[in-house]
């Protein structure tokens, strides 16, 4: 029987390394509501992390909600359709109209040189997203946002310890969010953060995801509710102490990959940026059917018959959904390096503990584009 292997696999610390987190959440009875396992994990997190301010919520989602929501976010904000949808549902649920920008052949990141000719007097906000955590043209985007007036806010959900130039990738921008979803390189179950350098934007987004709650009578604004309870920011805190040795390994199987399928016609791998330290999350590699001889769907499914859920992370693109594509910007053909690698895109499974056999089987499905199985499984 073959055994499936996951796009990717959460990383779990030893289960007894958890018991005393436990006991101590039993003895103070207190289970949520900024306790003292919230207050230490925002702590650690802002250090670890390099960042001045991180507010812990419930999950990545309801951070871009009421990070829209603390920055006033209101009309039009310029986006990139290439993303996992929550980025786009957040700035509808704020009753703001996503207009879409085209993203970079490199980065696979929103086009910063496409960005201007998108804006109008509508416009208040700029959310890109550092995908697959290659960071975004932090720079640009500032001048930009600056030169218009403009808001800018990160999808960060794929950039946990991602750092360029030495400094850690959150710190650009007005706000960035952290999702600690299972699938993601950090994870506590679910859960999430924005992270600001501003005191008061931290204030008022801390009494959001709280009720609105500004003291014990105090309402200043529709909050809601997006607290991390104390089961989830004590496991953050134990998962904090293994974190350096899964990106170390999950690194290593990003290398074997790199070295397997350096030289294959028609596969485009992504390399290292340089001056950037990468968390090795995602492995995408880019399908040009006429060269390599088989179609992207073809090459996934095949790796699925042998037992190697990859991933079309992201297609289809987020402005293709129904919810989306009667947009203006959404048209097809105005976005045309999204509308390309959306069509070619695969991730190949990738975690810490992806065995060295699963990786040279992988890379010898690919490589062998005539054969169709491979000799049993690796796991
Ligand atoms: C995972 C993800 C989210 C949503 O995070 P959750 O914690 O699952 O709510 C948002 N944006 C992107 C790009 C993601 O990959």
């Amino acid at each position: 029987m073959k055994n499936t292997i996951f796009v990717t696999e959460p990383s779990l610390p030893p289960l007894a390394e958890f018991i005393p987190y436990l006991e101590e959440i039993w003895e103070n009875k207190w289970l949520t509501n900024n306790g003292q396992f919230h207050q230490q994990f925002e702590q650690a997190l802002a250090e670890y992390l390099g960042v001045r301010y991180v507010s812990l919520f419930t999950n990545g989602m309801i951070a871009l909600q009421i990070g829209l929501q603390a920055l006033r976010i209101t009309g039009e904000v310029i986006t990139t359709p290439f993303t996992f949808v929550a980025t786009t549902h957040a700035i509808h649920w704020n009753s703001c109209t996503p207009v879409f920008c085209d993203i970079d052949p490199v980065t696979y990141n929103l086009d910063a040189d496409k960005l201007e000719s998108l804006i109008t007097p509508k416009t208040t906000a700029i959310m890109p997203v550092h995908v697959y955590g290659n960071p975004c043209n932090v720079e640009k985007l500032q001048r930009i946002a600056d030169t218009y007036g403009l808001k800018l806010f990160y999808d960060a959900a794929h950039a946990f310890g991602v750092r360029t130039h030495g400094e850690s990738v959150l710190n650009f921008g007005d706000l960035s969010m952290l999702s600690f979803h299972a699938t993601k390189v950090f994870n506590t179950f679910e859960g999430g953060a924005l992270i600001t350098n501003e005191p008061k934007l931290k204030q008022r987004i801390d009494f959001l995801k709280n009720f609105g709650f500004a003291g014990e009578t105090t309402v200043v604004a529709p909050g809601a509710n997006g607290k991390m309870d104390e089961f989830r920011a004590a496991f953050g805190l134990l998962q904090l102490k293994h974190i350096d040795e899964e990106i170390a390994k999950t690194r290593r199987v990003a290398e074997r990959y790199r070295a397997a399928l350096a030289e294959v016609p028609g596969i485009t791998l992504m390399e290292d940026l340089p001056n950037v330290v990468h968390n090795y999350g995602y492995f995408p590699i880019l399908v040009d059917e006429v060269r390599y001889g088989l179609s992207r769907d073809a090459l996934y499914d095949k790796l699925k018959a042998n037992g190697y859920y990859g991933r079309r992370y992201f297609y289809p693109l987020s402005s293709q959904f129904p919810s989306y594509r009667h947009l203006p910007s959404a048209e097809p053909g105005r976005m045309p390096v999204a509308e390309a690698i959306t069509e070619r895109v695969i991730c190949l499974p990738i975690f810490a503990n992806l065995a060295d056999e699963c990786v040279d089987r992988i890379a010898m499905l690919i490589k062998d584009v005539e054969g169709e199985i491979s000799e049993g499984n690796c796991a």
